[in-house]
């Protein structure tokens, strides 16, 4: 039983998630070193083992074994990121979200100014 709204639900833990993954993606090296690359294809492997929602934890595990980490540089990862949300976003009948636009999203802003 649950005493307290304050910890996070599945929702909000998501939004935060994605927000922190995509950012990541974003602002990673356009061209990282090797280390660096390796570094971040492990992060994810070990970022599925202890993702704190159950369900959706397993299902990540099985869907980046499936397409692993692409850490070459900033638009690989940028764009093999957003494929993975969209695999969740039709999991759970979302939009899908066209990559094309994904640092507009989470890096340049909308050239309206809009947020989401
Ligand atoms: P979110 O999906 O949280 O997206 C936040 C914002 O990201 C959107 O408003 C949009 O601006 C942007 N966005 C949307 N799609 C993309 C994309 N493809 N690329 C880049 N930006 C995008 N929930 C479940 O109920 N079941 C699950 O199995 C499940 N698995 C998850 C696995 C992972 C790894 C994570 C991080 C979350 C998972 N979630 C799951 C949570 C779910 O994905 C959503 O976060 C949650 O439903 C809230 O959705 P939302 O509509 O607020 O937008």
């Amino acid at each position: 039983q649950k005493r307290k709204d304050c910890p996070l639900d599945k929702d909000e833990l998501g939004r935060s998630t994605w927000g922190l993954l995509h950012s990541m993606a974003s602002y990673y090296p356009e061209k990282p070193t090797t280390s660096q690359s390796q570094d971040m294809a492990k992060f994810f492997n070990i970022f599925a083992q202890f993702y704190p929602c159950e369900p959706c934890a397993l299902d990540f595990q099985e869907d980046i074994k499936k397409n692993p980490p692409k850490t070459k540089s900033r638009e690989e990862l940028a764009k093999w990121l957003c494929e993975r949300h969209n695999t969740v976003n039709i999991k759970l009948d979302k939009p899908v979200f066209d990559c094309s636009k994904v640092h507009e999203r989470w890096l340049d802003g909308w050239s309206d100014g809009s947020c989401d």
